[in-house]
């Protein structure tokens, strides 16, 4: 393996200078403009005041710019932040001030909200050796470096705040190692070449993103960047373009559906499409199948976690699972599960997800105390999430966080969910938790395709003969959208404060 993430490009420079490794609309880098570019670009931003241990904040969509100034950070040793620009102010002030940064840039060519976030923060715009039109901000002369690893390898590459479906913003420090194995070790499983062409719709900002930039370039193969998604624009590429894999979250793929349902389009066409895969959150079985029909392939599933950079299991190209399962664990990482007290228990029952491998993180960033809630002294990391094996197949019940207890039984929001959204009517749900009287009750919320007529009655009729009583929702309440993040994944905790009386 390389040292550093920048590094992976060395042998496609050396081997196949021409290749293009990164495109745009309107822009194509080969992996030798990328080499040149990158090593000026890092000059510049050395002169800017960006030294080895600083942090840098990078406020963009997905774009070549994105890519070149990452890479360039890499070569400097600096740590880089991605920041997605549909962050609030608030949001990136917080980031901003967590992590001590010392200059932030914005690409604002390509974003709007990129673009006001420069302003708002007395950016300057200013050509960066290839790059043009970056937002540069104000130099912090506060900012302290942090050291500098002897190692390349184990110095922290990115810091990424997760998304906070749970309500805390969390810095994950990943360091150079950390991305390689887990890229390395998914593109293995997906026997991912040079002659491979990536739909990189989701956002670099976020952990699956940055990791499947790398995975290309470290292949050799070529990245499609998509600064934001339009399931239209997505067909046409992949049925023009020559696209070989696309990556999603569920909500990209029930987009394309949706899309393709009110375009009046009999099917949509997977072009070169080889490999289409999907991670981050629970994969309904309906929309799996669906997806299915529509590209003659099977969609791949993925699990895996910020903390983990993010590769825990995956479906290998070659061996599909059960359509439940989240494939097998990736060389190299080892699993085992645990009763919430930390107590083994016996193979196929369900606990916590215990992992440790060299893919899970150096730590919280200045939160020594919260990681050492997460990774023990033999270096297990608890991943909060509730699985079960089957043989070498893994399955995710849900999260530790989010279960539910109703008269003392345990009650997974996944398998609640997964009757609702069966209903056809259902376009997506979310189980929580409400406290009533010393006990938990359930409360579902829905969202119906547009036009239904379906009531909360009516469902809660269809789930009457498909789940036991205790699992039935008290309340079902249908909303015209459930607040999601920038991926697609529903921000249960501001389900349950409205509940609360909380605003959303
Ligand atoms: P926070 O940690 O603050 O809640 P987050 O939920 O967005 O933020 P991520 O690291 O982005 O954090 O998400 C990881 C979680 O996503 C996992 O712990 C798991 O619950 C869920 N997840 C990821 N992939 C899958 C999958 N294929 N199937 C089911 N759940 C998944």
């Amino acid at each position: 393996l390389p040292r550093r993430i920048h590094e992976v490009t060395a042998d496609h420079v050396a081997g196949a200078p021409g290749q293009i490794a990164l495109v745009e609309d309107g822009a194509a880098w080969s992996y030798r403009d990328l080499d040149r570019r990158v090593t000026e670009i890092a000059a510049v931003l050395s002169s800017l005041g960006v030294r080895a241990g600083d942090r840098m904040i990078i406020v963009s969509e997905n774009c070549i710019s994105l890519a070149a100034l990452l890479l360039a950070a890499s070569r400097l040793d600096a740590w880089a932040i991605v920041a997605n620009p549909r962050l609030s102010a608030r949001e990136l002030d917080q980031i901003r001030d967590h992590s001590g940064a010392r200059r932030m840039f914005f690409a604002s060519k390509v974003s709007k909200e990129a673009a006001a976030h420069a302003a708002r923060l007395g950016a300057e715009n200013r050509h960066l050796g290839a790059l043009q039109d970056i937002g540069v901000g104000p130099l912090n002369e506060s900012a302290t470096a942090e050291p500098v690893e002897a190692d390349p390898a184990r110095q922290v590459a990115v810091l990424i705040y997760t998304s906070g479906t749970t309500g805390t913003p969390k810095g994950v420090m990943l360091s150079h190692d950390n991305l390689l194995i887990s890229a390395k070790t998914t593109a293995y499983f997906r026997k991912m070449d040079r002659s491979d062409k990536i739909y990189l719709v989701l956002p670099i900002s976020h952990i699956v993103g940055i990791s499947l930039l790398i995975m290309t370039l470290m292949v050799g193969g070529t990245v499609r960047m998509v600064s934001k998604y339009d399931p239209a624009e997505t067909a046409k590429a992949i049925a023009e373009e020559g696209v070989t894999i696309l990556n999603g979250v569920p909500a990209t793929y029930q987009r394309l559906l949706e899309y393709k349902s009110v375009s009046g389009l009999r099917q949509l066409s997977p072009g070169s499409l080889r490999l289409i895969a999907v991670a981050g959150a629970p994969l309904d079985l309906d929309l799996k199948s669906r997806v299915e029909k529509e590209f003659g392939l099977p969609l791949l599933n993925g699990y895996g976690i910020t903390e983990c950079s993010p590769g825990i299991s995956g479906v290998r190209f070659d061996a599909p699972c059960a359509d439940q399962a989240v494939g097998t664990l990736l060389p190299g990482v080892e699993g085992r599960i645990r009763t919430i007290d930390g107590i083994p228990i016996s193979q196929g029952e369900i606990g916590e997800l215990h992992v440790r491998g060299r893919n899970v993180m150096c730590g919280y960033h200045r939160a020594p105390e919260l990681t050492a809630k997460v990774i023990d002294s033999e270096g297990w990391f608890n991943t909060g999430d509730l699985a079960r094996f089957d043989g070498d197949c893994l399955y995710i019940v849900g999260r530790t966080k989010e279960m539910i207890i109703r008269s003392g039984f345990n009650v997974y929001p996944a398998e609640v969910e997964a009757v609702l959204s069966s209903h056809k009517d259902v376009v997506q749900c979310a189980v929580v938790g409400r406290p009533a009287d010393g006990n938990e009750e359930i409360v579902a919320f829905v969202q119906l395709l547009q036009g239904s007529r379906v009531t909360s009655a009516d469902l809660m009729g269809f789930i009457r003969f498909q789940l036991t009583s205790y699992k039935r929702p008290s309340e079902i309440i249908v909303l015209d959208a459930l607040p999601a993040t920038s991926t697609g994944k529903i921000l249960k905790h501001k389900l349950a404060g409205s509940l609360r009386g909380e605003a959303p």
